[in-house]
């Protein structure tokens, strides 16, 4: 069966600013890499409906994140969320496609018509709270499909597994208790946004794997091998959703954790086994952060012929 490559060229509206490295040729370089490899099918995301969006987000923070929006005759103004996190005119729409991609990856896997999926979309999402929106982000994506994989009866246990090189803290706080999902993520320590303690354990379902500025390949797969892949397979998921984020690549000018593409191939393969063993294959990939354009390319080539394999 394929792997599904979601995208909708609203993703390409959302704009930040000038000489921020959350821009749109972070999508247009990760296409670039994966939407010809063999085992792919490239498939247009639909927009989230507010029910799967409210299932994470309150409504207040939704309609707020809305009425700030500049409209179509504010073109090139943006409101300002934090310091490093804006809407423009189109943000909304972009963000929309992303939680939208991740719940119709999803349907179509338990459809039967696809193996897994790989969401390649922006903003990125695993900074976003319940009612913030921060560090790039406006909606959690993987938040948003684990509550939809749950509601529609696709999962009962969902392990979401996050490798960007920043602390998913949105993901993190948004599940801290709830069993049913368990959270794994490794990221450089320190650096933004400064949570991802491995005391933070939550109901017992948070993994915390930091890693020194300059640890590299060596020390990722040995944390992930030690802790965090046994940590997923005693949990036993029937669903593995994943933080894709490319920017603790070593050519990233936001991480030093000096990734190599065959590590991000080496992870995917190690997640698509549990997901072989435990979820009949099914697993959702969501592309976080990653703001070298050659590294976006490269590995997400590697991550994505490593969920064709
Ligand atoms: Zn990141």
């Amino acid at each position: 069966m394929k792997t599904l490559i979601l995208h909708h060229d609203d993703c390409l509206k959302h704009d930040p600013g000038p000489r921020q490295p959350e821009r749109v040729e972070r999508v247009t370089s990760v296409l670039a890499g994966v939407r010809h490899l063999p085992g792919t099918e490239l498939l247009p995301a639909p927009q989230a409906t507010l029910e799967q969006i409210e299932r994470v987000h309150s409504p207040k923070f939704w309609e707020e994140l809305v009425e700030l929006e500049p409209k179509a005759d504010a073109r090139g103004q943006r409101a300002v969320l934090d310091w490093d996190t804006f809407l423009s005119y189109g943000s909304i729409d972009a963000t929309l496609r992303g939680s939208g991609a991740a719940c119709f990856a999803l349907d179509q896997i338990d459809a039967g018509k696809a193996k897994n999926a790989f969401c390649v979309v922006r903003p990125p999402g695993h900074h976003a709270e319940v009612s913030a929106a921060m560090g790039f982000c406006l909606l959690n994506h993987v938040a948003v499909a684990a509550r939809h994989a749950l509601a529609m009866n696709y999962a009962e246990r969902v392990a979401i597994l996050d490798f960007d090189v920043h602390h998913g803290n949105g993901t993190q706080h948004i599940f801290e208790s709830s069993p049913e999902v368990l959270f794994v993520s490794s990221h450089q320590m320190p650096l933004y946004p400064g949570t991802g303690y491995p005391d933070e354990t939550g109901c017992g379902n948070i993994v915390n794997l930091p890693l020194s500025p300059g640890s590299g390949g060596a020390e990722f797969r040995e944390a992930w091998s030690g802790r965090g892949l046994p940590a997923v397979r005693d949990f036993q998921p029937d669903l593995v959703i994943v933080s894709a984020g490319f920017d603790a690549h070593e050519k990233d000018p936001l991480g030093q954790l000096e990734l190599r593409d065959e590590d991000y191939g080496w992870i995917t393969a190690e997640i698509h086994a549990i997901a072989n063993d435990f979820c009949t294959g099914r697993l959702l990939s969501m592309l976080e952060g990653g703001y070298d354009l050659d590294a976006l390319a490269s590995a997400s080539a590697a991550h994505v012929e490593a969920l064709t394999a």
